[in-house]
């Protein structure tokens, strides 16, 4: 009877989000007086296991053939296995693409009721109560799940990461027969880019529609990288091919909570404004003194973009010489 964090790993490196999923354990852990362990699965693990995921009590991991990489099928029946030997009421994965793919799955094999995106836990009558954003950030739900096992994604931006700490990693011995799973992992094809990724950067700069075409881009990419920024953009970007999907930013696209979010360009509509809230400041250049964008960001820029932007860019250049 205890909580599982799942963490998450990718070509032999944890992946931040699951200090957060490890924050978020530990503040569940507080509520219920429940222990918490941990789960790695993949290539790399034991090590970046031993090295980070101190924690909790037990951390499992496997490096089995099986679930070497990532599958959903491969790793929820792994999940699965080790929930139902150890008896797990508890299980929390980050809310990343691939904690989204995994725990519905994992909860459709134990039965488990689940609750995506949760940013709170709160102890109530019925136990655990859930809250998590809906409408676009603009209301919280409150949920109670009554399934004796409880599965939920936790928002990254939600929890303070966990600090990393040394730790040692206990070898799950996997039941899983390799031929009978349907989905094969056939290759990694990661987007390369310089700039850093975006819901792990400390700065992001985001076009909106109004930098039009490839060379207003090329713009704010210039501007992105002269802060060292990741780059982002808005549905109405992306759905114009200017950029690809991974970039977008907000309800349906990624969540981000940097230090600087500078967007141009941008109108701020509520499903962008939903992806951001968390930032710490956020700076807005819009030619239209009553953009929406103007009532969220900490400071503003009434201007064009294609007048500001390169003024920016050379004052930070000579700011930095
Ligand atoms: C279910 C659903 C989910 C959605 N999910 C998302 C999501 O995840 N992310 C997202 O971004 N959107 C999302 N949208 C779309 C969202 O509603 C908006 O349509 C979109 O965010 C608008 O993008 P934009 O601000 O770039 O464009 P616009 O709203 O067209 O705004 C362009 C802005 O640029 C300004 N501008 C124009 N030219 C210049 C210039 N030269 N200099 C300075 N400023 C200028 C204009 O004043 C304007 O404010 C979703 C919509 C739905 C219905």
């Amino acid at each position: 009877m205890s909580i599982l964090v799942i963490a998450e790993i990718r070509e032999g490196v944890l992946r931040p989000a699951s200090y957060s999923a490890v924050a978020a354990g530990q503040s569940l852990a507080s509520l219920t007086g429940l222990g918490m362990d941990i789960l790695l699965l993949g290539k790399g693990a034991k090590v970046v296991a031993g090295a980070s995921l101190g924690q909790g009590g037990t951390v499992y991991v496997s490096e089995a053939a099986a679930v070497a990489e990532y599958t959903a099928e491969a790793h929820a029946a792994a999940a699965a296995q080790l929930v139902q030997e150890k008896g797990y009421i508890h299980l929390l994965t980050p809310a990343t693409t691939t904690g989204k793919d995994l725990m519905p799955r994992l909860a459709g094999l134990l039965d488990a009721g689940m609750v995506s995106d949760v940013t709170l836990f709160e102890k109530g009558d019925a136990g655990v109560v859930y809250t998590r954003p809906m409408y676009a950030g603009n209301a919280d739900a409150k949920v109670v799940v009554d399934t004796a096992i409880q599965a939920c994604t936790v928002r990254e931006t939600a929890f303070d990461a966990a600090a990393p700490s040394a730790g040692s990693a206990t070898e799950l011995a996997l039941n899983l027969d390799e031929a009978s799973l349907k989905a094969k992992f056939v290759s990694f094809d990661l987007t390369q880019s310089g700039r850093p990724e975006l819901t792990e950067a400390k700065i992001v700069v985001s076009a909106g529609r109004g930098v039009k075409d490839a060379e207003g881009i090329k713009l704010i990419e210039q501007l992105a990288d002269t802060l060292g920024a990741a780059l982002g953009a808005s549905r109405a970007v992306v759905d114009e091919g200017l950029v690809p999907n991974d970039l977008q930013v907000g309800q349906t696209g990624k969540i981000v909570a940097p230090d600087l979010y500078l967007c141009c360009g941008l109108s701020g509509a509520i499903q962008h404004a939903a992806g951001i809230k968390d930032s710490k400041v956020i700076v807005a250049i819009n030619k239209d003194e009553e953009a929406p964008i103007f009532e969220i960001a900490d400071y503003g820029l009434v201007d064009d973009l294609f007048k500001a932007v390169p003024k920016l860019i050379e004052k930070i250049k000579a700011a930095r010489a």
